[in-house]
């Protein structure tokens, strides 16, 4: 191993799993570092559908991710209850969904530690008034809703207050390996600047979800990915109050869950020959909103706000023995540690893949131990143990929390940035204070700037004016850059409602703004010469 090396281990990958092993390295006082090609969270993590899984969707398909989940589930209340909105979840019954799975479904949930509870329709309805009168069986789960930005960056701080440090826009483009093919340095290019450097280790973790595979190909290991692209609804109002999920086997448009202001219906499962293609279809729009009838009547006459996708990190194991599954849906929610040393001749390189977002830091544990053991250090994981640092510990989640602290300086419309989702001025200040080298985009993720029912149409020219005022003139591509990224999103749902609102927007930006024309600050100055 490289004994002038400038940290122990370095980590690829800024998504949950990342910052979860980077946290678990640190806090076992290895000294670790992070590089992630985006901003943190813009991968899978970003972009999946807000559940905190109880395990009993997979309690048949996938019994042991099944109880990952239940135990994770456990964990992540305790160590960060603020990331979490205690919604809870019932799997429910349609008239289509097979006898046999409905009536094996509590047994199943029993043997994987589940508490699955039934519950009188009566009382579901109540509760539920937009469901579905077809339906005919329902079970209350510990499902929640999981909020990934606040989970990621908690990690990356609590890694943080342990002496690591993690980079974004930086991404891994090549290693460099011993005679023996032991990695002794991760080669990475800052994306913003163009600047290549060399990071020497004595090990290194990949993280990096469904392109794990490619960052395998650079190392020189062979790793075969199955990236499987979710495509998911973003409905402009909650229409349940708790998670619903259909009680069948896994398929599409079968789980509605509530998420601050909206709610997400989704997902397809398609297997992708690239992690990238996250294009949604209009036939996966039309197909989500079918399918998404059998729960909520009138579903497709709702507006929805956006469509987006994810690719999930699926890893079909080749030494797994017995059938390999044909479809996605049907590969293994387990995770996977992989020592690419015996496996490759690639020394001191792992790979974690698979999972779930709810079993994130049980992935870090699992691939933390091992690299923990190869660096000759014996100190345990404590991630179970120690809560994750404020905002994410205090209390749970509750829907009303921005508007009572915002009501509490005095309310009103003045101080407010985007209304849909009570952006303050004061709360993007304080994003721009901490990150002030994001994008628009990137204060989305973490204020919420622009998700709510209007889509940016109002709240992007003031932010964008925020950003001016700190750096005159270098607001024009940040706010070309967030337009250009909403309308990815509402191009694939552009009908009804939504249409006439996506021509409200355009009509601001193109006619009011004109937006299209705006240079920014390097032509202008092309332009004068
Ligand atoms: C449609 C969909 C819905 C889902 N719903 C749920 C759900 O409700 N609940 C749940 O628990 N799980 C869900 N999942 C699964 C869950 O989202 C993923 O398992 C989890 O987010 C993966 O996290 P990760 O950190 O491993 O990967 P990612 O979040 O993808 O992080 C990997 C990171 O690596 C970075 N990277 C890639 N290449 C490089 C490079 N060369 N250099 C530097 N960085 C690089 C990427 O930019 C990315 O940010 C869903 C997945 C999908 C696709």
């Amino acid at each position: 191993m490289n004994a002038a090396a400038e940290v122990d281990v370095v980590v690829i990958g800024g998504g949950a799993t990342g910052a979860g092993v980077l946290r678990d390295l640190a806090m076992r006082g290895l000294r670790a570092t992070l590089v992630e090609r985006g901003d943190f969270a813009s991968g899978t993590s970003g972009r999946y559908h807000g559940l905190l899984h109880s395990g009993a969707r997979y309690v048949e398909s996938d019994p042991l991710s099944a109880r990952h989940c239940i135990a994770e589930n456990a964990v992540l209340r305790r160590i960060a209850p603020a990331t979490i909105e205690p919604t809870g979840g019932y799997f429910v019954a349609t008239p289509d969904d097979p006898d046999d799975y409905v009536e094996r479904f509590p047994a199943a949930c029993v043997a994987a530690g589940i508490e699955a509870a039934p519950v009188p329709l009566d009382e579901l309805f109540r509760a539920e008034p937009l469901l579905s009168r077809e339906i005919r069986a329902a079970y209350r789960v510990p499902d929640a809703s999981l909020e990934p930005w606040e989970l990621v960056d908690a990690n990356l701080a609590s890694a943080r207050e342990h002496g690591a440090d993690a980079h974004r826009y930086t991404a891994v483009i090549g290693f460099e390996r011993a005679p023996d093919g032991a990695v002794t340095a991760v080669r990475v290019r800052d994306e913003r600047r163009g600047e290549e450097r060399a990071i020497a280790c004595r090990a290194v973790v990949s993280a990096a979800g469904a392109w794990a595979g490619k960052v395998a190909g650079l190392a020189g290991a062979r790793l075969e990915m199955s990236p499987g692209k979710g495509s998911m609804l973003i409905l402009n109002r909650r229409m349940t109050a708790a998670v619903v999920n259909r009680l069948a086997p896994p398929g599409d448009g079968d789980i509605l869950v509530p998420v601050h202001t909206v709610c997400i219906l989704g997902t397809t499962d398609i297997t992708v020959p690239d992690p990238d293609e996250v294009h949604v279809t209009r036939d996966e729009v039309e197909a989500l909103l079918a399918d998404g009838e059998r729960l909520v009547p009138g579903i497709g006459d709702a507006r929805v706000l956006r469509a987006y996708a994810g690719t999930r990190p699926l890893y079909d194991d080749p030494d797994h023995e017995g059938k390999h599954p044909d479809e996605s849906r049907e590969i293994s929610r387990a995770h996977h540690v992989i020592d690419h040393g015996p496996r490759d001749g690639v020394g001191g390189f792992w790979s974690i893949v698979g999972g779930k977002l709810t079993t994130y830091r049980l992935m870090a544990r699992d691939v933390a131990d091992a690299v923990a053991v190869s660096l000759g250090v014996d100190a345990p994981c404590r991630t179970a143990e120690e809560a994750l640092p404020a905002p994410a510990t205090g209390t749970p989640y509750w829907l009303g929390d921005r508007l009572a602290a915002h009501e509490q300086e005095g309310g009103g419309d003045a101080e407010l940035i985007c209304e849909c989702e009570l952006v303050t001025r004061r709360r993007l200040a304080h994003a721009l204070d901490g990150r002030g080298d994001s994008s628009l985009d990137d204060l989305r993720r973490t204020t919420r700037l622009g998700m709510g029912p209007c889509q940016g149409a109002f709240c992007t020219p003031r932010a964008a004016a925020m950003v001016d005022a700190r750096h005159p003139g270098t607001a024009n591509p940040p706010l070309r850059g967030f337009l250009d990224e909403r309308f990815r999103g509402t191009r694939p749902i552009a009908w009804g409602d939504q249409l006439t609102e996506l021509w409200l927007a355009a009509g601001i930006f193109r006619g009011t703004l004109a937006v299209a024309g705006l240079a920014d600050r390097a032509d202008a100055e092309h332009a004068a010469g």
